[in-house]
């Protein structure tokens, strides 16, 4: 299995952000799965790449050629490809990956997790999303996406959307058991009145 984790680029957050994203990483490496992120060497992106690495396990890094250009890639991951443009990167990350992980981030990976929700919501992919909520980090966000719902700007009955787990341990367990069924575009309640 190959799953493509979002997450941070930020140093400064704090530690229990770096341990849970450690013990994922153990976690993915013990189920032999194979990761594609960002390729950056630091936050919860060079956490996630250092663990992986140190357990023996399979990351590629997917980045812009403007961040090579600044050395903002892992230096000891080997495994790269480089785009030209964000959008470019964002198209590789779902190529060929069997499910979608999202650790806590700033807009990057918020833009990268909403546009992999949405292309869910419009049929376009049905691999599993999945948000980590360390230190429930998720929870501003899960409350306004249920703002939206309450409000009718979208349908209910997102649990096959997305699934969102509190502890490391939960992440492939809730990808296992995620269901694949694509959304039936005819049947999209929220579009008439
Ligand atoms: P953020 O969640 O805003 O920290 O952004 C994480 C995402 O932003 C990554 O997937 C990258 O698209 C990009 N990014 C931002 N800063 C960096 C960095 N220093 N190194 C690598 N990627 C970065």
């Amino acid at each position: 299995m190959q799953v493509c984790v979002y997450c941070a680029s930020s140093a400064r957050i704090h530690e229990e952000y770096f341990r849970a994203t450690e013990k994922l990483a153990i976690e993915l490496v013990k189920a032999k799965v194979e990761v594609v992120y960002g390729g950056g060497g630091t936050g919860l992106m060079g956490q996630l790449a250092d663990t992986m690495l140190q357990e023996g396990g399979s990351i590629r890094g997917i980045m812009p050629q403007f961040m090579n250009e600044v050395e903002w890639g892992h230096r000891g991951v080997t495994d790269f490809i480089y785009t030209q443009t964000m959008h470019e990167r964002k198209s590789k990350f779902l190529e060929g990956t069997d499910a979608i992980i999202s650790l806590p981030g700033g807009t990057g990976t918020l833009e990268e997790l909403m546009e992999a929700i949405t292309l869910k919501k419009l049929g376009q992919i049905t691999k599993p999303i999945v948000l980590l909520n360390t230190r429930g980090f998720y929870n501003g966000l899960l409350s306004f996406l249920d703002h939206c719902v309450q409000e009718d700007f979208m349908g209910n009955g997102n649990e096959d959307i997305w699934r969102v787990v509190n502890e490391p341990h939960e992440v492939i367990p809730a990808i296992l058991s995620a269901t694949h069924t694509p959304v039936d575009l005819k049947n999209v309640g929220y579009l008439t009145k």
